[in-house]
This record gives C-alpha cells, sequence and structure tokens, in this order.
C-alpha cells in the first residue's frame, strides 16, 4: 500500500504546524497503516467487532486521553490532538470512535468532575489501556432530548440505586466502567458504575450497517447499587454531560476530516488509473468538477478544525464553534466520502475500496455527538438569541 500522505493543498505543514503535532500525527498515520489497515476488513465483515488487541498499541501511542495532563496522559495540544483523532478516523470512524469514548467522554468527566481518588483510581489504568469506559446517556426513548432521560438514582442511606435503560453505548459490554447519567432529586448526576454490579447487564446491538468495527451496546440497570463515592462530586445538571459531548465533539471535528482525505486519496488515485472511452476518468471534466470540490472542501474543513483548536488552547472555546466544526467536518465528509463511491463505480461498493465504509460510518457521526440538525439548531440560536430547540 503507498503511504498516505494526507491533504495539504493550503501548505498548513509549512507555516501552521509545529514538529511535535506533524511527529505525533505521522507516527499515528504510519501505525494505522500498518496495523490497523490490514485487520478493519475483517472485523467489518464479521459480526461487528473491534480489534481489541491493538488496545495496548493505542495506549503505548499516548492515544487515550491525549490531550488530558497529568495520570500517565499524553498532554498533548489540541492541535496535535485534533491530527491524531484526524489520523484515526483516516482507518475508521470505529477506531476514533473508541479513543474519542475512552478520553473525551470517560477519562474526561472523571478528570473534570471526579474526586481525587476516582482520578487515581481510574485515569491511569484508562491511560494504560488496561481499564476501557464506556458513556451512558442515550436511552431508548431519548437521544437528542437527552435531559428527558427516565434513569433515576435514588439515595437510599449510604448508597445510590440506579434504575433504567441506556441504549447505543459505544463499547458498552467491553468496559470496565460506565459513566452513567441520571436523574437525582436535585436534577442530573454522573455515577461510575462498575459492570460487576448485581443488576447491571449489557447486550450488543447487532445488525448494523455503520461503525461495524465498533461495538454498540444496550445497558439495562435494575436496581444497582452505588456507593456514593462512585457518584462524580462535582458534575451538576446537563453541563456535566454536555461539557464532555463538546470534547468529544471537537474530535469528531478532525476525525471526519480523515475519513474524507483516505476518500479523496483513494479515489484520486483510482480514477487515474481506470480508463473510461479511451483514457483515464481523471481526465473527464465532470471527474475534475467533482475532485475539485472534494479538495476545496477538505481544506476549508481542516482551516476550520485548526482555528477552533487553536481557541480551544487559548481557552476561550465556545461550545457554538465546535458545533459549526462538527457540522460542517462531517457534512463535507460525508459528500465526500458520496462522491468518491460515486466515481469508483461498481467497485466503490465492495470493501476492497475504503469509501463506501467510510460513507456508512460518516451517517452514524452524523447522527452521533448532536446530530446534523441539532447542531443547525444550537448555531440559530447563538446567531437569533432565539432558542428553537
Ligand atoms: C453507533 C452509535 C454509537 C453511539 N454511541 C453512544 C454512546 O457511546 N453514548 C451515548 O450516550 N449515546 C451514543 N449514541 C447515541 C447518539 O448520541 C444518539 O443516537 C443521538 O443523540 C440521536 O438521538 P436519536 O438516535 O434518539 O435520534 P432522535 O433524537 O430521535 O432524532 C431523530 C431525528 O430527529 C431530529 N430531531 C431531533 N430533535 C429535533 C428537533 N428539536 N427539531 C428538529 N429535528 C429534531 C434529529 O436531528 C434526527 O434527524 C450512539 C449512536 C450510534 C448510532
Amino acid at each position: 500500500m503507498a503511504e498516505f500522505q494526507g491533504v495539504d493543498f493550503l501548505r498548513l505543514d509549512d507555516d501552521l504546524l509545529d514538529d511535535d503535532e506533524k511527529i505525533a500525527r505521522d507516527t499515528v498515520r504510519e501505525w494505522v497503516s500498518n496495523e490497523f489497515l490490514p485487520v478493519v476488513q475483517t472485523h467489518v465483515r464479521q459480526d461487528g467487532s473491534f480489534p481489541m488487541e491493538l488496545v495496548p498499541r493505542l495506549a503505548e501511542l499516548g492515544l487515550f486521553g491525549a490531550n488530558l495532563q497529568g495520570y500517565g496522559c499524553a498532554g498533548m495540544n489540541n492541535v496535535a490532538y485534533g491530527l491524531v483523532m484526524q489520523e484515526l478516523e483516516r482507518g475508521d470512524s470505529g477506531l476514533r470512535s473508541f479513543a474519542s469514548v475512552q478520553g473525551a467522554l470517560c477519562m474526561y468527566p472523571i478528570h473534570a468532575f471526579g474526586s481525587d481518588e476516582q482520578k487515581d483510581r481510574w485515569l491511569p489504568p484508562m491511560a494504560a489501556g488496561e481499564a476501557i469506559g464506556c458513556f451512558g446517556l442515550t436511552e431508548p426513548d431519548f437521544g437528542s432530548f437527552a435531559q428527558g432521560m427516565r434513569t433515576r438514582a435514588e439515595k437510599r442511606g449510604e448508597e445510590w440505586v440506579l434504575n433504567g435503560t441506556k441504549r447505543w453505548i459505544t463499547n458498552g459490554t467491553v468496559s470496565d466502567v460506565a459513566v452513567i447519567w441520571a436523574r437525582t432529586e436535585d436534577g442530573i448526576r454522573g455515577f461510575l458504575v462498575e459492570p460487576d454490579r448485581p443488576g447491571f447487564e449489557s447486550r450488543d446491538i447487532k445488525g448494523k450497517f455503520s461503525l461495524r468495527a465498533s461495538v454498540t451496546s444496550e445497558l439495562y440497570l435494575k436496581d444497582v447499587e452505588v456507593p456514593d463515592e462512585g457518584r462524580l462530586p462535582k458534575a451538576e445538571g446537563m453541563k456535566g454531560p454536555l461539557s464532555c459531548l463538546t470534547q468529544a465533539r471537537y474530535g469528531i471535528a478532525w476525525g471526519a476530516l480523515g475519513a474524507a482525505m483516505a476518500c479523496f486519496e483513494e479515489v484520486v488515485e483510482y480514477s487515474r488509473e481506470r480508463i473510461v472511452q479511451g483514457g483515464p476518468l481523471a481526465g473527464k471534466q465532470l471527474t475534475q468538477a467533482k475532485l475539485a470540490d472534494m479538495l476545496t472542501e477538505i481544506t476549508k474543513a481542516q482551516l476550520l478544525a485548526l482555528r477552533v483548536a487553536q481557541i480551544k488552547d487559548q481557552g476561550k472555546l465556545h461550545h457554538a464553534m465546535v458545533s459549526m466544526a462538527k457540522r460542517n467536518n462531517v457534512d463535507i465528509a460525508l459528500e465526500v466520502a458520496r462522491k468518491a463511491r460515486d466515481l469508483l463505480g461498481a467497485n466503490g461498493i465492495v470493501d476492497d475500496y475504503a469509501a463506501m465504509r467510510h460513507m456508512m460510518n460518516l451517517e452514524t457521526v452524523r447522527t452521533y455527538e448532536g446530530t446534523h440538525d441539532i447542531h443547525t439548531l444550537i448555531l440559530g440560536k447563538e446567531i437569533t438569541g432565539m432558542a428553537a430547540l
């Protein structure tokens, strides 16, 4: 396989990325080419599984909680973090999702809202890939409107008793700890629940066309007792889960770029070699129009992601900026993947080519972490001051 080059039409590498950022990106790029891409087809073809044997290597590369400080985390800046998310999703959205859930949705809330004991107990093994986390917010009847959740936590003496169902939970059946968001008398609170607690069950969701190289589960909690030390003490109300989502959505804005770049590079190479009507597909005007659109959209999305990264590193990030980046970058990535699939013709429907796998994955990425529409409404509120949600 030729080494992946990425897209750098406006020469970000020359002036806008420093050496550490480029090294982080290139290290993950090489790892994805050498160790992930050779196995992804098997996991997608089989009944949807994640290559768990790669977890120790992901940890060694510092990819779990990569932008967090301390506790064995890599402490990357947000540009480097974004670039490594890009490279992971160039492999597959399932690979980036694994790192996002572990880092942004589980390690981040423990880091931001946990007690010292919780941080000491969970963050080092999670950074080392020795403990896996999942994030339980969505329920069968409450996705976009998660604050409607029915899962309840009641205080009985020193224990909390949790009841409810969480659905569409990435890594639910392979986790050592679940961050469960539940309604209490005082509003929404977060709990660290270990799956071996009596009353806790998890089951995988089968039949997915999208994100097949990722475990997606349903969690059932029936009178699950969690000691008060298992509650995240500093998480109060929906601000808790929403701030985790902002972290994960930030990573997605970069990750989607990786999926788009993979499709773009694949189809440029293919169109040079595919002969139609006496000449390469790449030489036809309609092909060039599609490729020009793809390159332009990827480049605009790169600049958007990079600027959001700089603002995040300055501590001035507003969640609506992340909404714009997630909404736009996933949208253009999906469009790039669809155009690439189209240009590949019939070959585009088989998994010898990556475009359709990315396209199907990106349908999930468009839906999870705030649907495209929900981010539209977040931006609408920012523009008008009126909440349409
Ligand atoms: C593979 C996968 C992995 C996931 N992993 C996790 C995870 O780890 N943890 C977790 O908690 N969740 C996870 N999710 C759940 C995901 O976040 C939800 O699917 C998402 O929030 C959307 O919720 P929903 O599916 O219930 O769709 P709905 O909220 O029912 O939305 C359906 C449609 O209605 C639109 N809509 C909703 N509200 C409005 C409105 N007010 N106005 C106009 N249109 C509206 C939406 O944009 C969408 O088009 C995952 C989902 C998938 C598919």
